[in-house]
């Protein structure tokens, strides 16, 4: 079932959303080569905890250990944060995080060059951003769902990139995950219809190389099936009757 949220619900997700943002800035500010995945965890739990009634949403969630899924290059996303995992220069690291404020979640997440990147990685960071703002600009009313996927997948295969298919998008409020699913491809015109206050996270997650991906073994680290880059970037949206609305 898809949810529709009050107008005091999308407020109460956009403040959510704000401290989701503020992590993620706080997170840009502080990556350097030398840190371990873990350093990130630990400052983004502090930082989160430190604004009344704030949660993590991913602490717990379907058994997850950490606040945040921290990713780097060839792991697409659910990297586990770890102190055995390094940051080292022109790496990119994928950074997903969530806060449940008043029982309401809001999620989001960027991908943070380490000191000096390629050009390459580079530019499938802006491309990634690019398709990101494509799939935002199509949640409209008299959209559906398959419009979003279509304008993200456009952006990133007419760049060469790859799109993953295994994961995807979601509805998102009182639970972290609702329907429905917003892929990161799509035919326009297809798929649910958008309409005035559903909220949805939008997260395409792009690929250097071939979209397909595979699982470790440690259950949650999904990777590029062929060692390629990934980068992951995502806002919580809200579709109001003067156009998409970003809550993160
Ligand atoms: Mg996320
Ligand atoms: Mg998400």
């Amino acid at each position: 079932m898809i949810t529709i949220k009050s107008a005091r619900e999308i407020e109460t997700m956009a403040r959510a959303g704000r401290i989701v943002h503020d992590t993620l800035q706080r997170m840009r500010e502080i990556v350097r080569p030398g840190m371990t995945t873990e350093d990130l965890d630990a400052e983004a739990e502090r930082f989160i905890r430190s604004h009344a009634g704030a949660l993590p949403s991913f602490l717990g969630l379907y058994g997850f250990p950490k606040t945040l899924c921290v990713s780097i290059d060839e792991e697409i996303v659910h990297g586990i944060p770890s102190v055995n995992r390094v940051l080292k220069a022109g790496s990119l690291v994928s950074v997903d995080c969530g806060v449940c404020l008043e029982g309401l979640h809001a999620d989001s997440a960027t991908t943070i060059p380490v000191g000096e990147v390629s050009a390459e990685a580079q530019r499938l960071m802006d491309v990634t951003e690019a398709s990101l703002a494509a799939g935002i600009a199509a949640t409209i009313i008299g959209h559906h769902v398959g419009d979003i996927g279509h304008a993200v997948q456009t952006v990133a295969e007419a760049a060469g990139f790859g799109v993953v298919r295994e994961l995807v998008g979601h509805g998102i409020g009182t639970r972290f995950h609702e329907e429905p699913q917003v892929p990161n491809f799509g035919k326009p015109k297809r798929g649910p219809a958008l309409r005035t206050g559903m909220t949805i996270a939008i997260e395409p997650m792009i690929t250097l190389g071939k979209p397909a991906t595979k699982t470790l073994k440690d259950k949650w680290t999904v990777v590029t099936a062929d060692g390629s880059l990934a980068a992951h970037f995502e806002h919580t949206v809200a579709i109001t009757v003067d156009g998409p609305r970003i809550l993160t």
